[in-house]
């Protein structure tokens, strides 16, 4: 699908901690650039995710960077973002979004989110500059919506619901279990490689 408009770009920033990445980022990031007509989708690593800090050991920048770029290598319209781990520090959407403009002013900007960070958006910090700056998306199971946060407009996008979470497979791969079909092998190689969740 090419959806190049020749005008000013509309950017998708799906942005996570990705530890591990799976195909339920995927499948949401793919289907909301089809919907919206992204031109692309942004898979923005975060360098710090301050919210889960001291929760539990999260794998470093560079090795979920890594991940990330194996998942996305040569699917059309996903490019993986390093901004926030160059930036260093805490990862604040809102600075994201900020040099995203900086860089391209006329650029028109999409949130995307799923629907448990929807239902957290408050909690962002300066989610209103976040708000001002691009539309919010969440990506959500066909039929049963959820509850986005109500102070501001959501566009919905309905999913495949898979029901695939980072804390399932990192305890899958503690376990010795299968992650196959689960993680796309690129990324799965590199969590062999590196010995990650074990
Ligand atoms: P994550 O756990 O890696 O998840 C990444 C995204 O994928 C989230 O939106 C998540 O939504 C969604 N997702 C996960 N599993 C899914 C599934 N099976 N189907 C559909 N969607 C799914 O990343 P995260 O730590 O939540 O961070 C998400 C983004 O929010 C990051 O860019 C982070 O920097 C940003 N954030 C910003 C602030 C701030 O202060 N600016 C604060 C918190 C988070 P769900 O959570 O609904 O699963």
């Amino acid at each position: 699908m090419t959806l190049a408009s020749g005008g000013p770009r509309r950017i998708g920033v799906f942005g996570g901690t990705f530890d591990p990445p799976h195909i339920a980022h995927l499948v949401a990031a793919i289907e909301a650039r089809e919907v919206l007509e992204l031109d692309v989708v942004l898979l923005v690593v975060a360098n710090v995710p301050w919210q889960k800090e001291g929760t539990r050991e999260i794998s470093s920048a560079e090795h979920r960077l890594e991940m990330v770029r194996a998942c996305a290598a040569e699917v059309e319209g996903l490019e993986v973002s390093d901004m926030e781990i160059r930036r260093g520090d805490k990862s604040y959407t809102a600075d994201t979004l900020a040099e995203l403009l900086a860089s391209e002013p006329q650029a028109e900007l999409f949130v995307i989110v799923g629907r448990d960070a929807a239902a957290g958006f408050t909690t962002w910090e300066r989610h209103d500059e976040v708000a001002q700056m691009a539309s919010l998306v969440v990506v959500d199971r066909p039929g049963q919506h959820s509850e986005p946060d109500p102070n501001h407009s959501w566009i919905r996008v309905d999913v495949a619901d898979l029901e695939i979470s980072s804390t399932d497979l990192r305890a899958r791969i503690k376990a010795g279990r299968s992650i196959k079909f689960l993680i796309p092998e690129g990324a799965a190689s590199v969590i062999e490689r590196l010995k990650l969740y074990r």
